[in-house]
């Protein structure tokens, strides 16, 4: 099956962006071998761009083993189409399988049955929204898309699959499905998505690394180039691609020109680099709502989720407390924003002995113990005056039952010793924007219109969270499984 490089082409992807700009996107053409003279010279090749030659072929691609990319395989394989999905890890599962897998869904079966006063019908969704993208419908007409399809993913779970969420507990998060262990613990869904996959008919390649597209030579996607573990090139010929390779943290010269305010923070995932948005784009696709994410995440999960079901308070190191502790995300920015770059979470048995275990054992030996205030001022590093008051504060919001500064309202329970406490800091964790994609997940070009046999879904699209991402793939297997049906 080997092909010649004039029939089929490889799509440079590394600096796609920078060399949009300066025109130069696409394989160099065989007839520039001129040498500085314009004498003939000897045929050149970049290392790493030889010609195409298909090593396998299958019907769809899928770049990307994501809950995304997982979930756009499922309706093809099972209308008998063969699927190939590649990942660079040795598994599935992407960032969602170590997530905190807080899974915020207002629009599903489930959360209308379970949790009523939280339920939005699509169009409640549209009216909520609206202030937010009062300059931009298709912002506007997407986030209603995907929430109403986030919705068909936990039903999906749920009612199709059999999956048992946890039930409703105490927290601000009424809208929030989580794992039936608790946080941190999506491995559980991520093995029953995976049968899914498997039964379906689908495969997947691990350890091979995307690295462009392949178009014929009408310049149509035609595959994807890869690099094996050995290093060696392996070229898939595919009648379409999916990009499912998840978003750019990873990628710090994109974080300086998107997300200036994050990019000097430290980052918690590694190989979130753009591969598939900048493949896109060097494909003809365009880019919609590369900005900064909306939050931040601490290095340690433990540190801001156990606040969500159990009594914790977080505390600055002048011994303030600053934020209200069950609303989780402002933990990491809260932090910044009083002109720290890090505070302290502290709780005590309840939640250290909750069934939340995942999430404790994600932190390691960075959760220390004090049986006595006077330790737990020691081990922290702090004056032990300033952590008397600190609890002291606290213990008086307990007996009033109000929190005059934050207004918590949840969890206003005084802690006991022993003492358990983390240290944490904030970093970035994702990344906001993608590629633009229709109401299909086809990508799009400049004018709009769709880039034939080439999909994106997950944070390559620009989604930013689970169950969104888990819905654009959902959405992209249904469009797959019409566009490809004979
Ligand atoms: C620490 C952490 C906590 C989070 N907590 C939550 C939470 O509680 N709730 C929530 O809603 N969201 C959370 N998120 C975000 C959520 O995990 C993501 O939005 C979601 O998993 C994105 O899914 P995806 O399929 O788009 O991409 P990903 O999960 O990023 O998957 C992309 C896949 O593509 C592969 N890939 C990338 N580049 C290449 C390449 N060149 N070649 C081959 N393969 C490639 C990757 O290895 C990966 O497997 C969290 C994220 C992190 C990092």
């Amino acid at each position: 099956m080997s092909m010649n490089r004039r029939q089929f082409c490889a799509l440079g992807t590394a600096g796609a962006l920078t060399a949009i700009a300066a025109g130069m996107v696409g394989c160099a053409n065989e007839s520039s071998k001129l040498s500085d003279t314009g004498a003939a010279a000897p045929a050149a090749t970049a290392i790493g761009d030889a010609n195409v030659n298909f090593g396998q072929e299958v019907d769809i691609l899928v770049v990307g083993a994501g809950i995304s990319g997982m979930f756009a395989a499922i309706d093809p394989a099972a209308a008998g189409k063969n699927v190939l999905i590649v990942d660079q890890n040795a598994t599935y599962g992407g960032d969602a399988i170590y997530s905190a897998a807080c899974q915020m869904c207002s629009t599903a079966k489930l959360t209308e049955e379970e949790r009523p006063e939280k339920y939005m019908s699509p169009e409640e969704v549209r009216e909520k929204f609206a202030p937010y993208y009062e300059d931009n419908p298709e912002g506007l007409d997407r986030t209603v898309l995907l929430q109403d399809w986030g919705g068909r993913y936990i039903d999906r779970m749920h009612y199709d699959w059999g999956y048992q969420f946890q039930e409703l507990r105490e927290s601000p998060y009424h809208q929030a499905f989580f794992p039936k262990d608790g946080l941190c613990t999506m491995k559980s869904e991520f093995e029953l998505i995976n049968e899914k996959v498997t039964e379906a008919g689908a495969n997947y390649l691990f350890e091979t690394t995307f690295k462009t597209l392949i178009t014929d030579e009408s310049g149509a996607i035609a595959g994807a180039r890869f690099v094996q573990k050995d290093g060696s090139l392996l070229d898939i010929k595919a009648q379409a691609v999916v990009l499912a390779t998840g978003g750019y943290v990873s990628n710090q010269e994109w974080m300086v020109k998107y997300a200036p305010e994050w990019a000097f923070l430290g980052n918690i995932v590694s190989g979130r680099k753009g591969d598939g948005i900048a493949a896109g784009v060097a494909a003809g696709g365009t880019l919609a709502g590369m900005t900064a994410s909306s939050n931040l995440n601490p290095r340690y999960e433990a540190g801001h989720m156990l606040g969500t079901f159990y009594p914790l308070i977080g505390l600055l190191p002048n011994g303030k407390r600053f934020y209200c502790e069950t609303a989780v995300h402002d933990a990491a920015t809260g932090a910044l924003a009083a002109g720290y770059n890090e505070w302290y979470s502290i709780w005590d048995g309840v939640a250290q002995n909750g069934i939340d275990q995942e999430v404790i054992a994600h932190a390691g030996n960075a959760i220390q113990t004090a049986n006595t205030v006077e330790e737990l001022a020691e081990k922290m590093g702090l004056a032990l005056e300033t952590v008397q008051a600190a609890l002291a504060n606290w213990d008086a919001i307990c007996d009033n039952q109000e929190d005059p500064d934050f207004g918590k309202t949840l969890f206003l329970q005084k802690l006991q010793p022993p003492y358990y406490f983390l240290r944490n800091y904030p970093v970035r964790y994702k990344s906001c924007g993608g590629l633009a994609v229709s109401d299909r997940m086809e990508v799009l070009d400049e004018g709009g219109n769709p880039i034939p046999n080439l999909y994106a879904c997950g944070c390559t699209a620009g989604t930013e969270d689970i169950v969104p991402a888990a819905g654009s793939g959902m959405l992209v297997s249904t469009t797959l499984a019409e566009d490809y049906a004979a």
